[in-house]
């Protein structure tokens, strides 16, 4: 039997004892489990799934151990991944510490940096948020103004961030400053991680249409950061960043195998709303058309995704795919949200009138929010130029 079979015959072994039947039902938003001192859990049971996903380190699976991690290959990685997957296991723990920052800093930190701030990620004890944008810098992020002036033995920090998810909710924020005004853009920008206990930290929450607020703008008023905060060379953190930002892409473009989905699929829906014919055919010709186009490009998501899966547990990653997906996938959604709300006819005009079901409401609601998921993380337009100059190789 190689190593890998044994692996998979163990893990399985352990998930299927380990992991509470009720965290086995598919994830529902309310019932993620996020990081940090405020962290709450929404069942006995998912604290002892957490718990137990923790101890094993598999809350970050290839993190070394060294710094509480499950120390897994790749390989091994991806067969955990296939083994939840298979059983229906939740992921134990939301946390973009896990996803985005703690790669980054395992790659630019140094080792107090990494021993610092790595164990209480995985320990799910400190939530991290995202500084980048700024009110007069999204995709053109290299026009950032927040200042950090070097006073010797700290920084100090003035400027405002904004669409940082979570800041009202996390602890720490790893943000984008200018340290040097004067060099050209991307030149003088260092990477900064800040306390946000830290005094002249303020966030203030962004309401949406949708009544929730799951943004703030971040405010910086004279802030004193340690010099030992700073990741990577001083005016050299556009490197961390875009290798953030490639760990934040990565992850949009497997987005969909995380999230809450919607109830039910989306052919039961065109029985139930539309109806079918004599002949057991979906009334709409039209209709039955554009779900064939719909279900032939989920399949090619969903095989591209694995494509990914595969070729990261393989120690082989194309990283033009993730980008490519990252696209892909997150258009998709949206006509496929559209086609959805198309098949409910008057009943998908609503996410708060009381006549209408739960479900409807939801549906509603996730047509609303997916929006959103060709902004984050860099805009479907600049996507396409990033994969127009980097995978293409076309000139600028
Ligand atoms: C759900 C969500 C979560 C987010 N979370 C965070 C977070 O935690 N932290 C954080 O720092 N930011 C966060 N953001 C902000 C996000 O990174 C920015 O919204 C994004 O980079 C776009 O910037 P902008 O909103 O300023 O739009 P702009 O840059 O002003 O763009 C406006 C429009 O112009 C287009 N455009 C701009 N430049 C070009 C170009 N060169 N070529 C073609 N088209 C162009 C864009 O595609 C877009 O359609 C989040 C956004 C969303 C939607």
């Amino acid at each position: 039997m190689t190593r890998l079979t044994e692996f998979r015959q163990a893990s399985r072994a352990w998930l299927q004892a380990n992991c509470p039947e009720s965290q086995r039902l598919p994830i529902v938003k309310r019932e993620q489990i996020w990081g940090g001192r405020r962290r709450i859990f929404p069942s006995a049971d998912a604290q002892v799934w957490f718990e137990r996903m923790r101890d094993k380190g598999w809350t970050a699976p290839e993190w070394p151990t060294a710094y509480g991690g499950g120390g897994l290959s790749a390989a091994e990685a991806g067969i955990l991944t296939q083994e939840m997957t298979a059983l229906g296991c939740r992921p134990p723990l939301y946390e973009i510490g896990v996803w985005m920052f703690g790669p980054a800093l395992l790659e630019y930190g140094t080792e107090t940096q990494r021993q610092e701030h790595l164990p209480p990620i995985v320990r799910g004890e400190i939530r991290w948020c995202q500084g980048y944008s700024e009110p007069s810098a999204g995709s053109d992020l290299v026009s950032l103004k927040t200042r950090a002036e070097d006073k010797g033995d700290h920084f100090l920090v003035n400027g405002t961030k904004i669409w940082t998810t979570q800041a009202d909710k996390a602890d720490w924020i790893f943000c984008l400053v200018r340290t040097d005004p004067y060099a050209p853009k991307q030149a003088g920008i260092s990477f900064l991680l800040i306390d946000m206990a830290t005094a002249g930290v303020s966030t203030t929450p962004i309401p949406l249409i949708s009544g929730e607020s799951e943004f703030c703008q971040t405010f910086f008023d004279d802030v004193r950061v340690p010099k030992g905060n700073l990741v990577g060379e001083l005016h050299g953190g556009w490197n961390v960043a875009k290798a953030l930002l490639r760990h934040e892409r990565k992850l949009m473009s497997i987005m969909g195998t995380m999230v809450e989905k919607e109830e039910g699929n989306i052919i039961d829906l065109a029985r139930q709303y539309v109806g079918l014919d004599a002949e057991e055919k979906l009334r709409n010709p039209l209709l039955r058309h554009q779900l064939a186009q719909h279900l032939m490009r989920a399949q090619c998501d969903s095989l591209t995704t694995e494509r990914i899966q595969q070729q990261y547990k393989h120690g082989q990653p194309d990283n033009n795919l993730p980008l490519i997906m990252k696209y892909l996938s997150t258009t998709e959604q949206q006509s496929k949200d559209e086609l959805m709300l198309a098949i409910m006819g008057n009943r998908g005009l609503s996410w708060d009138d009381a006549t209408y079901t739960e479900n409807e409401r939801k549906l509603v609601r996730n047509w609303a929010y997916n929006k959103a998921h060709t902004i984050a993380g860099g805009t479907s337009e600049i996507q396409l130029n990033i994969i127009a100059k980097r995978a293409l190789g076309l000139p600028s």
